[in-house]
């Protein structure tokens, strides 16, 4: 099914994120996530692609295995500024074949290895052009992503905002937020994307915080500002690890219920491989949906 249409007949859409095992470990230890994970039931499953496409086979082999064994919509992300044109064409033909029927289309982020061989001219270089040639294929449904707080390299939001409207324009049907922990930074950014004139389905992406260095981690990676509310709870329980954990995926449901009730499409659960926490949370937020559906 394209996910696109899911948004159609449900309330709130949910998925989970999870991402392959590393290249030199089984990918059978993926299998075990998606094992515990299925009786979640979510809408869909999105599985990440390695930057500088190394697990590349194993997002296709993964989100495919998704859809025909698990029975699960999937949805498989895809970068593209490493690749060439010819790479993302086999990357089709696979999909394809593996019963893919939707694509997260993004840029990727740019390689930190100062000597990294790009492609020669650069084939592609922002997720609006990848976009426009999956749209040709004319197989698949397009996701793409987009950053409540800007992304950060861009140097305006108000420029960030006009290049999402772009992608949009180029094809994407939906989009996924970036991780937040501030509701009221989402809100907002909803609000631009109204102005701008930008209507298809967002979902929300929450990240439920297990331990210290990940939010360290997400910090330097995402950008994203940590608000007074949460910045206390790390500050109370950083060297107590089972707190921490308890308290991450506490606030990380708030949240969601606070974002259900605002009327968000989507809630995209970055779930890190982890069933449990996974399972919590949509156990607690399940019956709101249910109701309310
Ligand atoms: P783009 O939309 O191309 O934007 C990149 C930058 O260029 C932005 O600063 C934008 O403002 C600017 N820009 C866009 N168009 C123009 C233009 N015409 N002129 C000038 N500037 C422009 N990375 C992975 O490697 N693998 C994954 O699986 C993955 N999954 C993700 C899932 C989600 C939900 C999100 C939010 C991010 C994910 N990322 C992933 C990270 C993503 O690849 C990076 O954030 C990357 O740096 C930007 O990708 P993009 O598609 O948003 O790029």
């Amino acid at each position: 099914m394209k996910i696109k249409d899911l948004y159609d007949i449900k309330k709130t859409v949910i998925s989970l994120e999870i991402f392959p095992p590393k290249i030199d470990s089984p990918v059978e230890t993926v299998f075990k996530t998606l094992d515990e994970l299925k009786d979640i039931k979510p809408d869909f499953i999105s599985v990440t692609y390695g930057a500088g496409g190394k697990a590349k086979d194993r997002t296709i082999e993964i989100a495919s295995k998704i859809k025909n064994d698990y029975k699960i919509e999937s949805l498989a992300h895809l970068t593209c500024i490493s690749a060439t044109k010819e790479e993302i064409k086999s990357n089709f033909i696979e999909m394809k074949a593996g019963n893919i029927e939707n694509i997260l289309a993004m840029r990727g982020d740019l390689p930190e290895n100062p000597d990294f061989e790009f492609p020669n001219p650069l084939q592609y270089e922002f997720a609006a052009d990848l976009i426009k040639e999956v749209r040709e294929e004319e197989s698949f449904s397009i996701g793409a992503a987009c950053y409540p707080e800007g992304h950060v390299e861009c140097e305006s939001k108000v420029k960030d905002i006009k290049y999402l409207k772009n992608k949009v324009e180029m094809g994407a049907e939906f989009l996924i937020s970036q991780l937040f922990f501030d509701n009221e930074i989402f809100y907002r950014f909803m609000e631009s994307l109204d102005l701008a004139g930008i209507e298809v389905p967002v979902s929300a992406g929450i990240m439920p915080v297990l331990n210290k260095n990940q939010i360290i981690r997400m910090i330097k990676l995402a950008g994203c500002s940590i608000p007074p509310r949460f910045q206390r709870i790390i500050d109370r329980y950083e060297h107590n690890p089972a707190a921490l954990k308890e308290a991450g995926e506490a606030y990380a449901i708030e949240q969601i219920i606070d974002l259900m009730a605002f009327g968000v499409r989507g809630i995209h659960l970055y779930t890190m491989n982890k069933p449990d926490t996974a399972k919590r949370i949509i156990g607690n937020i399940e019956n709101i949906r249910r109701l309310q559906d």
